[in-house]
């Protein structure tokens, strides 16, 4: 008699092997045989005309603050996510000296779009070093896995105080203490080490990331601590500008740890071939013998424009600054008033920031989402194609789309890997031997991006929805978002429906499979905005042998833990 059977379904393993039909039995926390009939079970979920997967393992997000008073980690949960990897981009909560704290928030927020006020009102701060932020994070209960990285952020403001935070050079001494608690993070549980290289990330004061500007020998140093621990990935957000020398320093590390190391790579329109030099070298780099992998996403990183959000084109207008601290029902009623409509459509605005004001105003590349959202959009859908063709301005379309359902309409602005208006990079990325998919950033860019559905829409557009271009078959892009994002992280447990394996899995009814209409909601702490994102058509997700969201809505099973470090097979 098995604990329970998942009866009559199309598995799709993970091994990227073709579908099969049968049923997966499931004994404890454990996967007994996932091939042909199963016996008897104490409990069964029917999975009949739908697919079993193995459960998401999502590498790339940033649940650090949310993992401490949220058992169910949504966006992710309600996207089949069975196990995530936090602390990316040098940004986290540990190690933390207690004058810190609010330093640490205000990093978080500024660099990825965490209310401030959700995060001081949510961590109650258990812990100082990283292993006891490790310790509280295992006391909790929770429905997923959980993994959390050493984050530079928080280990230079540790190490170096106010130097540290303020992106002065370390010392060699500077460099060794923080190696040291970066070895200590690793020995403790850790699963990696990330930093970040980008000026886009920055704190609230407006103070890039401590380590933007760290030294090879600073990066190496604190890199060989990995190769002293023999286990970890080394993360990194980088503006890879100038390309060449940001991949010299990765590559000598790889080479001189064995270990990982993993960047982000998207289409910049500045530079719209260089995503396919960095994959060239980085292949090169592979070949010689250095671990290096791209990091990429399944879609643009796609800013969410509406009067909830934290942009929106006309945020700057004077008279919508009269009226924008107004409930939105208030607001929305304000703005259709055809006196403030021309107001504020009449009014030119200066930008003190040179690149929010080209953001706000980049209606050639700024689209309706739609419902159901689409976000492959061709070309002449653009606003201002829209505008060109109604003899209108931009800013008129724009303005009449954002008070659409009662204001609360989203407009899409694809800011990265969306260059040729189409997706066929970004499936050249899918394809590519030497990338991994990440960057969902999930609990992350609370007000701006909501791309936690990542996993859905992998299985919803490249699988199956797909009009503008070549899919791609389902067995692959299960296998990227399972087995093979698993294997990268040394989980070598999970990610495969195959005997002895961790039992997570999900029950996915595909035809049904469906992206809800991102929406901001003020659920955090502090009744902190975030944007969300729902998905139709999860009949079951399973982590390790307990059924944990049915149909979208949790029952209640709590098995998640922390993950300490690589998993044995
Ligand atoms: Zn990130």
């Amino acid at each position: 008699m098995h604990d329970l059977v998942i009866r009559g379904g199309t598995i799709v393993d993970g091994s990227g092997a073709p579908a099969r039909s049968g049923d997966v039995a499931i004994d404890g926390d454990r996967i007994t045989s996932a091939e042909g009939k199963a016996g008897p079970a104490r409990r069964e979920v029917d999975a009949t005309g739908k697919l079993v997967t193995p459960g998401w393992v999502d590498i790339h997000t940033h649940y650090d603050g949310q993992v401490t008073w949220d058992p169910y980690l949504t966006p992710s949960s309600w996207h089949g996510v069975t196990t995530l990897v936090m602390g990316n981009c040098g940004v986290g909560f540990a190690p933390a000296k207690p004058d810190k704290r609010q330093w640490l928030i205000g990093l978080m927020e500024g660099v990825e779009d965490i209310p401030g006020t959700a995060l001081a009102e949510g961590i109650a701060w258990q812990w100082e070093t990283f292993p006891e932020y490790l310790d509280a994070l295992e006391k909790m209960p929770r429905a997923l896995d959980v993994a959390a990285q050493v984050p530079h952020g928080a280990v230079r403001a540790y190490v170096m105080g106010e130097r540290g935070a303020r992106n002065e050079k370390a010392t060699s001494e500077d460099i060794e203490a923080m190696a040291a608690i970066v070895r200590d993070g690793l020995t403790a549980g850790a699963v990696g080490f990330t930093t970040s290289r980008t000026l886009l990330h920055r704190a609230v004061d407006g103070e890039p990331v401590p380590g933007t500007f760290a030294s090879e020998d600073e990066l190496l140093g604190i890199g060989r601590a990995l190769g002293e621990a023999g286990h970890g990935v080394f993360e990194l957000a980088s503006d890879l500008m100038p390309e060449d020398p940001e991949l010299a320093w990765m590559e000598k590390l790889a080479r001189a740890t064995g270990l990982p190391v993993t960047y982000a790579l998207l289409q910049q329109d500045m530079d719209p071939g260089q995503w396919r030099r960095m994959l060239e070298a980085t292949e090169r780099a592979a070949r010689n013998g250095a671990p290096v992998r791209a990091q990429i996403a399944a879609r643009p990183t796609g800013l969410l424009m509406g009067l909830e959000s934290t942009a929106q084109p006309f945020m700057a207008h004077q008279t919508y600054r009269a009226i924008a601290h107004l409930p939105l029902e208030e607001r929305v009623r304000r703005m259709r008033d055809p006196q403030v409509r021309r107001a504020i459509l009449d009014e030119q605005v200066q930008f003190d920031n040179p690149i929010m004001g080209m953001i706000l105003n980049a209606f050639g590349k700024m689209f309706p989402l739609g419902d159901p959202p689409n976000y492959e959009p061709a070309a002449e859908e653009s606003i201002a194609a829209v505008a060109a063709r109604e003899g209108k301005t931009p800013h008129e379309i724009a303005y009449d789309h954002l008070l659409q359902r009662g204001g609360r309409e989203l407009l899409y602005l694809p800011l990265l890997n969306y260059s040729n208006f189409d997706f066929e990079p970004i499936r050249e990325m899918l394809l590519h031997p030497q990338t991994v998919i990440g960057l969902s950033d999930g609990g992350a860019h609370c007000g701006i991006i909501c791309d936690a559905g990542t996993p859905t829409f992998l299985l919803t557009h490249w699988a199956r929805d797909r009009r503008r271009g070549e899919r791609l078959p389902l067995e692959h892009l299960v296998h990227r978002q399972t087995r093979h994002t698993a294997e990268f992280y040394g989980f070598r447990d999970r990610g495969l429906l195959a005997p002895g394996m961790k039992a997570d899995a999900n029950v996915i009814d595909f035809e049904r499979l469906r992206l809800g209409l991102p929406e901001i909601v003020y659920d955090l702490p502090a009744r902190g905005r975030r944007l969300i994102q729902r998905a139709t058509g999860y009949t079951a997700t399973v982590k390790s042998g307990e059924v944990i969201f049915r149909e979208g809505e949790p029952t209640g099973a709590l098995p998640g833990k922390l993950l300490r470090g690589p998993q044995a097979a």
